[in-house]
């Protein structure tokens, strides 16, 4: 390959994927697309997919034993909640000011209406019940997984970074006490510095896999050309309300919090940010993004691994301020569409339960809009209006997954700052 920066190639192969998926789909070829190309695309997906949660064992484990200190990772870890909490709310509030600012919705024709919720109702229901087998009080004692072998085999996040915090600690007292547990920290380590090996191997087909990725997207999408015109006219105000609520948060929110709480230029952490981003967009997993994240993270903004390794894969599974604020902007929507407008009353519970509904998001394509159920269920909305929305859920899901990576990112950045562990020097 000629010399040009990875971010370069993988943003070329975003665009002919976007490219080749509209020629096959204005075509007619777009099956063809989903089952010769596609593939290509899931086995990038599944490569890092592969090292996501063996990566967030070893680096949690390595980087918690490294802190040596109960009182650091107590700081650390409440900096963190807080700060992930306080932007998740700050997203859900712009997304619900932006979107009472745009009003969509208010005008969709009875007929579009009825039409969105009998072609879509069916996956609609299918999405709420899944919904309404999530408790928020199950998921909080489901932290503690039963069998951390089964959490771990089963991607299950949030337990395997609560069994990964747990042995952290007890290695770090342990080595207090027997002499050679420093070696089973450095094992881990260790193994940990191999993923992030991995990640550079994988990364080399990087370009390949989001060409494929786009190309399927773009094909399904397009499909049907003729209903595609129908959805945009209709949803469009939706889709860019959400869209330019999102470009807030980042422009704002997260350049002012870099700014007023780091010496980071934001120009060079939003450059660091781009492979990430560029992958969360493509994949609309920020599970599957993480590997890339901490590198980007670590290697283009110089924050220290002891925090990148910590605060990251916490942040990938409980920060999601785009799932959040889109949570927010669709509830208002789906309200307007529906004739039944919602009080401030209501919308602040709104920024209470999509909070809520984010951080029980799973980082995987599709689950926000379960999540979203649960809030419509809190401000009394049916929760067969999430067929309003169905159609256009995959676009909206890239881009949200977008600002959930970032996210995390610019927590990780602030938290690294204040503890002074951010390097100077990276690239
Ligand atoms: N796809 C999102 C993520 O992985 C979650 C969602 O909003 O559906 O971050």
């Amino acid at each position: 390959m000629p010399k040009l920066a990875m971010h370069w190639w993988i943003l070329i192969g975003l665009v002919l994927g976007v490219a080749y998926g509209y020629v096959a789909a204005a075509n007619g070829a777009s099956e063809h697309v989903l089952a010769y190309i596609k593939p290509v695309g899931t086995l990038f997906l599944n490569l890092l997919k592969m090292i996501a949660v063996p990566l967030v064992l070893f680096s949690l484990v390595a980087g918690v034993a490294s802190l040596n200190d109960s009182s650091k990772l107590g700081r650390i870890g409440g900096k963190s909640i807080g700060l992930y909490l306080g932007t998740t709310a700050v997203a859900i509030t712009i997304g619900l000011v932006v979107v009472n600012f745009f009003g969509p919705g208010a005008g969709l024709s009875e007929a579009t209406r009825e039409k969105l919720m009998s072609a879509y109702g069916d996956t609609a229901t299918k999405k709420a019940a899944a919904a309404s087998e999530v408790s928020i009080v199950e998921q909080l004692v489901n932290i503690v997984p039963t069998n951390p072998f089964g959490a771990l085999a089963g991607g299950q996040m949030l337990q395997v970074v609560f069994f990964a915090l747990m042995l952290g600690i007890a290695l770090t007292r342990l080595s207090r006490k027997v002499e050679g547990t420093t070696h089973v920290i450095k094992v881990f380590q260790l193994l940990s510095d191999a993923i992030i090996e991995m990640v550079q191997l994988i990364m080399k087909i990087a370009p390949v896999g989001v060409f494929a990725m786009l190309a399927a997207v773009v094909a399904d999408l397009g499909k049907d050309p003729a209903q595609l015109g129908d959805l945009l006219a209709s949803l469009g105000g939706y889709m860019g309300t959400v869209v330019i609520a999102l470009f807030v948060h980042y422009l704002v929110v997260y350049t002012a919090l870099l700014k007023l709480l780091t010496n980071v230029p934001w120009s060079k952490f939003a450059k660091a940010m781009v492979p990430a981003q560029l992958l969360a967009f493509s994949s609309s997993s920020s599970a599957a993004t993480l590997p890339v994240t901490i590198k980007s993270v670590e290697d283009g903004v110089g924050v220290d691994e002891e925090v990148s390794s910590f605060v990251l894969p916490l942040g990938a599974t409980i920060n999601m301020d785009g799932t959040g604020l889109y949570q927010g902007v669709a509830a208002v929507f789906i309200a307007n569409a529906l004739g039944m407008p919602l009080d401030l009353g209501q919308q602040l519970m709104i920024v209470l339960t999509a909070a809520l509904a984010s951080i029980g998001t799973a980082a995987v394509p599709g689950v926000g809009i379960v999540m979203l159920v649960i809030v419509l269920k809190q401000v009394g909305l049916p929760e067969a209006g999430i067929g309003l929305i169905l159609a256009v859920d995959r676009p909206l899901d890239m881009c949200r997954t977008v600002l959930n990576v970032t996210g995390d990112a610019t927590v990780a950045t602030i938290v690294a700052s204040s503890e002074g562990l951010v390097k100077d020097d990276a690239a």
